[in-house]
Formats: C-alpha cells, sequence, structure tokens
C-alpha cells in the first residue's frame, strides 16, 4: 500500500519521497485508524489526507475553515489531476445537488466543505448518499476554546459523524497544537484510539530575527528597497496599522495590496487574488489575512507588531516558505505592542480563566523577544520539542554581529528629563523637550525652563523617540496603560542614572537581502506569470519557486530530465513540459551554456562555487594562472588526482571540476583515466535508464566503488553521442 501512495506521490505531485511523518500518517489512515496529526506550517499536511483519498473508496470529506480558500485548494488539486470540488455558501442548490450527485457517481476522490454546512440537517442527510470513506478535518485546533483561533461551528463535526450511517476514518491536522489543545481537539472530535504523530516543529529554511526598539517604517521600507522582487506579508496588529502602512509603500510606489476585516469581501478576495496571482508582491494585513494560504513562494513575514502568542506568531511566520526556500521572518518589537494586547484580552469576553491562559500566551511571546538565546530553541521548547542543539545558526541570537554602541550619556539625559517632567508624559512631548523644541505645548508647560531643555539638541525628535524606544524594549523604561501611554522609569535605569550601570545598544549589520535566483529563475518566473493567467490560476499553483531554482540549476531539456525535477508530476509535464524546455533551450543558446556544461552544474554547485572563488583568490599568489589551469598543469605533470588534492588543499570535487572543465574547454584530457574499465558500461546503463540531469540518483543507482568523477567523465565522454 505504501509503494502505492509513493507512486500517487509521484504521479501527481512530482515529489519523490515522502517528507517526515508524512509517510506513517498516511500509512494510519490507510490502515483505518483515527489519526492526528501535529505538523507545522509548510510541513505537507494536505498531501496526508489527500493520497489516502486517492488509494480508499468512495470520497474523502474535507472540513476546512476558510470558504474563500476552498477554491484554491480545489483548483491546485484539478490542476494536477485529481478530482475535487467544494460546497459552499456561494453555490445555489442546484449547484450543489449537481455536485453531490457528481460525487455519489464516483466522479470526485475529495469533497471540501465549510464547517458551518454541517450545522445544515438538510445537508448531513444528503452526505448519507455517499461513500465517505475518510474525514479529514483541517485546523483542527479550531474545535478548541484553547486554541487560538476558536470556531464555535467545529463543535458540529462530532455530531455529523454520529449521523453518517457508516463511521468513516477520522483525521484531523494542526499545525499548532500544545499538549492542552491536543487532548481537547481528541475528545472534542471523538476520535477513537487515534495514533498520534507530531514530527518535528523545526523549519530549516526559515531565519528567524528579533528586532527590538527600531523605528519599524524605516526598517519596513529599508527591507521591502532591498528585497523588491520578493513576495512578502507584513503582519500588523490593527487595521488602522494595516492601512497606515498600506498608505505609506502605496505612495512610495510599491507594488502592495492590503487585508483586513474591515474592507468589503469583494475588495478582500480581489487583493488576495492579486497577491496569489503574484500581481502584487506585498500584502499588508492584520490576522485575518492567511488562514489556509498555501501560497508556496512568500519569501519573508515581517510582523510589524507583536502576536498574541506564539502559537500565532508561528502560524502566521510559518506562511513563510512553504515551497522549502529560504524564508525570513521578522520580529518588530516595541513595549507598546504588549500594552495594546493587552488592551485586546481585557476588551475581550472571554471567562477569567481564559484571561488568565492568554496573559500567559502574551508573556511567552515577549519572552520570545527579549531573549537572549537561540530563537529556534526558544519556539521549539515552547511547541513542548526536545531540542539537543543550542545553536541554529540561522536566526538573529545566533548570527548577531551587531556591533554594541555605548549610549549611557544619552539615556542618562533622556531619564533625568523624564524624572524631571514628573513620569507625566508621552514619548513624543519628551523628546520635544529634550530636542529644546519650542511648541506651544512645550513653552504652555514651562518644560523651557527644565535644566533639560535641549540637552539632545544634536539628535532629530523622531530619533530621540526611536532612542526612548531602545530604552523601554531593553526594559530601562516603561509604559504606563491608558490611550497615551506615559513614560515612567524602571528600577534598571535607576541604577544607569546613579552611574552604576551603562546602557548599550546594538547596531545591527543585517543581511541585506532574502535569497534570489539567478537569471533563468527570472525568465521562468515570468513565463509561469504568463501560464497563471491564461489558466487562471495562482503562479505557484503551475510550478512552486522550488521547482523553477531547480530547472534554473539543472537546466533540464527534454521531458525525462524535467520530471526529474522535484514538484514536477505527469500532469504538469504534460501540461507545462514543452514551454519550459524551450525557455530554458533559449536561454542555454544566449548564454553559450552547452549540454556539456551541464554537468558541471550538479548536486554540489554551490560547494564548487565558493570553492571556486576561494581558489581563485589562492591563484592569485600562484602565478596569476586561473586555478584550475594550476591543476591541469599538475595533471600534466603526472600527478594523481589524490596527490593534486592534497597537494592544493582543495577540495577532490573542486579538483575534478577543474579537469573536467578543462576538457570541456579543448585541454587535452584523457577521460578514461578517471573511468575504471569495469565501470565504464555500468554507468552508461544507469544513465540511459534514468537520464543525466542529476548526479546523485545515479550515484545512488551504482556499486558505492562507482565515484562522482568517473560518473561525470563518462557523461562528459558520451556527451555527444546522446546519453546526456
Ligand atoms: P501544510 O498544510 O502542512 O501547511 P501543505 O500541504 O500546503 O502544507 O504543503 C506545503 C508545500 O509542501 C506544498 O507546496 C506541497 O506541495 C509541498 N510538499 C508536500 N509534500 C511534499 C513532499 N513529500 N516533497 C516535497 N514537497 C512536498
Amino acid at each position: 500500500m505504501l509503494r502505492k501512495a509513493q507512486e500517487k506521490l509521484k504521479k501527481y505531485y512530482g515529489y519523490d519521497s515522502f517528507r517526515k511523518g508524512q509517510e506513517s500518517v498516511i500509512e494510519s489512515i490507510i490502515n483505518g485508524k483515527d489519526t492526528f496529526a501535529v505538523m507545522p506550517t509548510g510541513a505537507g499536511k494536505s498531501v496526508c489526507y489527500q493520497i489516502p483519498a486517492l488509494l480508499l473508496p468512495g470520497v474523502t470529506l474535507v472540513i476546512s475553515p476558510l470558504i474563500s480558500l476552498m477554491k484554491d485548494q480545489v483548483d491546485t488539486l484539478n490542476s494536477v489531476g485529481i478530482p475535487a470540488t467544494y460546497i459552499n455558501s456561494s453555490l445555489s442548490i442546484n449547484e450543489v445537488n449537481e455536485r453531490i450527485d457528481k460525487t455519489s457517481k464516483g466522479e470526485v476522490k475529495l469533497l471540501y466543505v465549510a464547517p458551518e454546512r454541517l450545522e445544515s440537517e438538510f445537508f448531513c442527510n444528503m452526505l448519507n448518499r455517499l461513500t465517505i470513506s475518510l474525514l479529514a478535518v483541517d485546523e483542527a485546533h479550531c474545535v478548541s476554546q484553547w486554541g487560538h483561533d476558536f470556531r464555535p461551528s467545529y463543535s458540529a463535526i462530532s455530531s455529523l459523524i454520529r449521523k453518517l450511517h457508516v463511521r468513516p476514518i477520522i483525521a484531523a491536522f494542526t499545525a499548532t497544537a500544545t499538549q492542552a489543545v491536543r487532548l481537547d481537539v481528541i475528545k472534542l472530535l471523538e476520535l477513537r484510539e487515534p495514533d498520534i504523530y507530531v514530527t518535528g516543529f523545526n523549519r530549516e529554511n526559515l531565519s528567524f530575527t528579533v528586532i527590538r526598539g527600531e523605528n519599524k517604517r524605516d526598517f519596513v521600507l529599508k527591507y521591502i528597497e532591498d528585497n523588491k522582487d520578493k513576495v512578502g506579508i507584513i503582519y500588523t496588529a490593527t487595521r488602522k496599522e494595516t492601512d497606515n502602512l498600506y498608505e505609506l509603500l502605496n505612495k512610495k510606489g510599491y507594488n502592495v495590496g492590503k487585508y483586513h476585516a474591515g474592507l468589503a469581501d469583494s475588495q478582500r478576495k480581489e487583493n488576495q487574488e492579486k497577491f496569489l496571482y503574484d500581481d502584487i508582491n506585498i500584502i499588508i494585513a492584520t490576522n485575518a489575512f492567511g488562514m489556509g494560504i498555501d501560497k508556496s513562494n512568500v519569501r519573508y513575514v515581517i510582523h510589524y507588531n507583536l502576536t498574541k502568542s506564539m502559537e500565532a506568531y508561528y502560524q502566521e511566520a510559518g506562511r513563510g516558505g512553504r515551497d522549502g526556500e529560504p524564508s525570513e521572518c521578522i520580529l518588530l518589537f516595541s513595549a507598546a505592542d504588549v500594552l495594546l494586547q493587552k488592551f485586546f484580552i481585557e476588551q475581550s469576553t472571554v471567562s477569567p480563566e481564559r484571561k488568565i491562559s492568554e496573559y500567559k500566551k502574551l508573556q511567552a511571546m515577549v519572552d520570545y523577544a527579549h531573549t537572549t538565546r537561540c530563537l529556534r530553541q526558544f519556539i521549539l521548547e515552547y511547541f513542548g520539542e526536545e531540542n539537543t542543539r543550542d545553536k541554529c545558526d540561522n536566526c538573529s541570537t545566533c548570527n548577531d554581529e551587531s556591533e554594541l554602541v555605548d549610549i549611557t550619556i544619552e539615556a542618562q539625559k533622556i531619564f533625568s528629563c523624564i524624572l524631571r517632567m514628573k513620569e507625566r508624559f508621552g514619548t513624543t512631548l519628551i523628546a520635544e523637550v529634550l530636542r529644546g523644541s519650542k511648541n506651544k505645548k512645550v513653552l504652555d508647560l514651562g518644560f523651557e525652563k527644565l535644566s533639560t531643555y535641549g540637552i539632545i539638541k544634536q539628535y532629530t525628535v523622531k530619533e530621540i523617540r526611536d532612542l526612548i524606544n531602545v530604552l523601554t524594549a531593553e526594559d530601562y523604561l516603561s509604559l504606563a496603560d491608558g490611550q497615551f501611554p506615559v513614560v515612567r522609569l524602571k528600577e534598571k535605569a535607576v541604577a544607569v542614572l546613579k552611574n552604576q550601570e551603562k546602557v548599550y545598544q546594538k547596531v545591527e549589520k543585517r543581511k541585506a537581502k532574502a535569497a534570489s535566483g539567478n537569471g533563468l529563475f527570472e525568465i521562468l518566473r515570468s513565463l509561469r506569470k504568463e501560464i497563471s493567467e491564461r489558466e487562471k490560476v495562482p503562479p505557484y499553483i503551475v510550478f512552486a519557486d522550488s521547482a523553477l531554482r531547480e530547472m534554473s540549476e539543472y537546466f533540464p531539456v527534454n521531458k525525462s530530465e524535467l520530471l526529474s525535477i522535484k514538484g514536477v508530476g505527469e500532469s504538469k509535464l504534460n501540461k507545462y513540459g514543452e514551454e519550459f524546455i524551450q525557455v530554458i533551450k533559449k536561454y542555454m543558446n544566449e548564454n553559450n551554456i552547452e549540454i556539456k556544461e551541464k554537468i558541471l552544474y550538479n548536486e554540489e554547485v554551490d560547494i564548487t562555487a565558493l570553492n571556486e572563488a576561494a581558489v581563485e583568490q589562492k591563484g592569485e599568489n600562484e602565478d596569476k594562472l586561473p586555478s584550475y589551469v594550476i591543476t591541469y598543469n599538475m595533471y600534466k605533470e603526472g600527478m594523481r588526482i589524490e596527490d593534486i588534492i592534497s597537494e592544493r588543499q582543495l577540495k577532490s570535487l573542486t579538483v575534478q571540476d577543474h579537469i573536467l572543465k578543462c576538457a570541456y574547454e579543448g585541454f587535452e584530457v584523457n577521460l578514461d583515466d578517471f573511468i575504471p574499465k569495469n565501470h565504464e558500461a555500468l554507468i552508461i546503463e544507469v544513465i540511459e535508464k534514468i537520464g543525466a540531469s542529476k548526479l546523485k540518483p545515479i550515484k545512488d543507482a551504482l556499486p558505492k566503488e562507482v565515484d562522482y568523477l568517473a560518473i561525470k567523465a563518462t557523461i562528459f565522454k558520451h556527451a555527444n553521442n546522446k546519453i546526456s
């Protein structure tokens, strides 16, 4: 059965292997067990019920929380050749009947419905006309009051299950569930002795950054300028903030859209579609945006404000990099955001017990923003995951290269001014006094007479306000609750005033850009956009970024090579393959990349490039000869490859590529030197079977002793005999 599952994965989705956890979840479902899977966003939950749906008889009913996204999910399935449909309130009763009929005739394998539908007795009865083998509950945490997205209509799921004549297998999925929520989900969905799978929460391709006390607008402006061609989401805590930021970026000419619950449905829908179709590349939104969004090529998620919980943060940030490509998750922290979240909690009408739980969740978020530990480790521990590594090398703590600047004098001036103003005013007025402003309010209050008036003249009011924000974020100052937050001194500040402690500000040396592709990648992207417009599906449904990136690295120029690209299945190959092949060929022609040269672009291309650069530098000192020529000269002197490697202290891969590069450039190289006689026929046989666009699968299919150099040399030697 698992082999069949694997075949479906390859055939429909174009993936060679299951990801961590997917296999066990699928196995459990097809063995008829109720299953509860906790997997992080982007881990590939959908496949876990879609593949069983293909293997089980009848139909799989999928409960999915957002009507607006069902179409998208169904489109994705149809685009890979899986028959699916949805039923929601946008359809007439006739259309609903039609879809039910189609499903009962076995023409549909997955039927998506919103939980609200299940509240209708009539609808539930109608479902009894179908053979439902599997009921998949997406975003299952919505059933729990203790989750962060409680949906009362989810409680209709268990009553539906009771109403069905034959109880289907129940599979529930969620990305974020703490132990308490997990138990609640199992109880409320009435799962029967479920198999529970909690796959690791870690998302290696996401980098995490917390920025405290910095001017948020300035940060965002600089970031999006540096990452102009990237797709990103900026979350804000309020509609007003979304509107403001949208205005700002729109005025500056960026391609932005916005999304919040205050917009008309049609407007929201339009903006969302534009984002899905890459017509806008930045969306500014409140947390109303995104549940179930599976746009895979989001390269950054910036949180302009603190979220109410770690669960909410990880879910929203997790919308970046679903394609597995590097993506950045950045949290901009300011102390004022904590007040806002507390205000939301206070305003809500939930029970006192629940309020306490929400305060605790908020505190975890504040701790995250202040921790000096590895951010990834912090997150994983929060979700109860044992983590043995204490450094991830991919978060702002682990990669901290910032410099510490001593700002004790400025801090003392600010603290002393706040004291003299009797701790009764907000950030702006304090900054104005320090700067020596002559504005009416300052004069009316007589602040020009204070000894601290105008003692930080060299800074602008904005810069002073930013400094105050830094000092607040670092816990020297507090903001009192209220509509106009009043700034007060905390204990830590007193020590500074007494000259007992120094204050340092971190000045970031930030990475300027999110990950980007080469020239071909951009060309493939625009082809994808063209197809997306023609076929009226979002670009990422045509191909994920990761598929385009592989294409731009491996230059597949025929169907079997294209099929070996991750994310290219049969249906997409037939639909779009030819167009992509043509574009890739054209690019290769225009850039003088020959089939032969393709072999230099192998799995290890990045390492090679890095080595190449390092070697090139070394070469500078060695008679300015290109590095590969030095290698070649040694080879010509009769040195063995192993000796060249140790003499030059290079990676074996680099030396191998040097030799092949020489062969390619017409230097005299006897490739047979590198191909043991008894291996050549074997290698050719494998290449004829699986193509030559990737080296690793060839290597894997051969006996261990056949090395990469022999494979490359064979491909190279026979490149003109059409085996590549
Ligand atoms: P989730 O629902 O868990 O957030 P999705 O089901 O939307 O995640 O999957 C995220 C992305 O990962 C999708 O683009 C999907 O096609 C891709 N994906 C799923 N399974 C695999 C796999 N085995 N190999 C490679 N990519 C996969």
